[in-house]
């Protein structure tokens, strides 16, 4: 794996695609083991879920339905607060047990704003949230993140879906900005 340069930053290698694999499938089998007699829906946080999304439903053994919804919260490499692009669900998931998917929890606002959306909107049944990454470092909130595949330092990662203004979610591995942290 090579250095990516995008704009005047440069990112580094930091975990490969078979690397996210293996917690991927620890990560779903860990969830199908919880749902295994229901038939949950997988609601997708749009866009930097893509990747994480289906390679999770491919090592997902059980019943299950999806959704999807688009928010965001990045220009560029700081977060600006949330901005709501399209809170409209993809299908009707009231009363369902539903599980968030995202792509990473940094400060957790994101998260937050979207378990009061569900709660007071869709009445689930039960609610749940997984994401392929966390840094714990930033985490600010003080609800529970039910599923992790990966806990990671502080540091702006690209790739497998996560973008730096708009760019590089098509790169297969997940890479790390070369210098320093970026502060919330
Ligand atoms: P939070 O609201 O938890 O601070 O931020 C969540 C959202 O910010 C994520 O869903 C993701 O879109 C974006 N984000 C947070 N950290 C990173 C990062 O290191 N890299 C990229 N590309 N996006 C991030």
């Amino acid at each position: 794996m090579e250095s990516v340069k995008i704009h005047d930053k440069t990112f580094v290698p930091y975990l490969k695609h078979a690397e996210l694999q293996e917690v991927i499938k620890e990560l779903a089998l860990k969830v199908y083991e919880d749902y295994k007699d229901e038939v949950p829906v997988f609601v997708g946080v749009l866009n930097g879920v893509i990747m994480f999304f289906s390679d999770f439903l491919k090592h997902y053994p059980g019943e299950c339905e999806i959704a999807f919804l688009q928010v965001s919260s990045y220009t560029g490499t700081q977060s600006t607060g949330i901005v709501y692009k399209k809170m409209d669900l993809t299908k009707d998931v009231e009363g369902r047990h539903i599980i968030l998917m995202e792509d990473i929890v940094d400060t957790g606002n994101t998260l937050e704003s979207l378990f009061e959306y569900f709660k007071n909107t869709q009445r689930p049944k039960s609610l749940k949230v997984a994401s392929l990454l966390m840094k714990p470092e930033v985490f600010k909130n003080r609800f529970p993140i039910d599923y992790v595949a990966k806990e990671i330092p502080n540091k702006f990662v690209l790739g497998y879906g996560l973008d730096y203004d708009e760019l590089g979610r098509n790169l297969p591995d997940l890479y790390q900005l070369e210098e320093g942290r970026i502060n919330h």
